[in-house]
């Protein structure tokens, strides 16, 4: 399988009535009252998993701690714990959503390395992938393909997370939730 580590570009769009958000997408989006328009497909105690709407593969999704913070090492104990319990979650949801044959996972870290003010706000990429599926991306090229490709991506992977135990599913527009099992650290 081929590693698909080349830096990331997240092309934010949101497609809100309102336009393009201001400030940080990623500080804006888990406060807004609608996380199927936000993309946000599970949520925990301090991160969430939002899809990427420009995905490099079916189900390309990032786990962002709700804290701007963009130095890794300045995330406090229970974030980083928190954050790494909701990664394993993602791959236990991708697996029974799209039986991948393994993952891409990571952080881009620094200036320029993610593009734009994202990267003020550290996200890790959790990115399916298949074997052959290095030539996929360019049949995505056409942005309603996309759009519709996210939207059943959004409800087959959060169809998964809700299928994990300690879950909750607040309402039809609403992330998947995990019970508050961090422990005081
Ligand atoms: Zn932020």
């Amino acid at each position: 399988m081929d590693q698909l580590f080349a830096p990331w570009r997240i092309e934010w769009v949101t497609r809100d009535d309102d336009g393009d958000v201001e400030g940080c997408p990623f500080c804006v989006l888990p406060d807004r009252d609608d996380d199927r328009t936000s993309r946000i497909v599970a949520r925990s105690d301090h991160a969430f998993v939002v899809l990427n709407n420009y995905p490099y593969n079916p189900g390309h999704a990032m786990v962002i701690p709700y804290a701007h913070e963009g130095d890794y090492r300045a995330l406090d104990d229970a974030v980083l714990l928190d954050h790494a319990r909701l990664k394993g979650r993602t791959f236990d949801a991708m697996d029974a959503a799209f039986d991948p044959d393994g993952y891409n996972a990571g952080l881009n870290l620094g200036d320029g390395a993610a593009g734009g003010s994202i990267d003020d706000h550290l996200h890790t990429h959790v990115v399916p992938r298949w074997e052959g599926d290095t030539n996929f991306m360019p049949v995505l090229s056409d942005t309603t393909v996309i759009v519709e490709a996210v939207d059943e991506t959004y409800d087959r992977l959060r169809e998964a997370f809700a299928a994990l135990p300690d879950t909750t599913v607040p309402g039809d527009d609403r992330a998947v939730e995990f019970s508050h099992d961090t422990p005081d650290i």
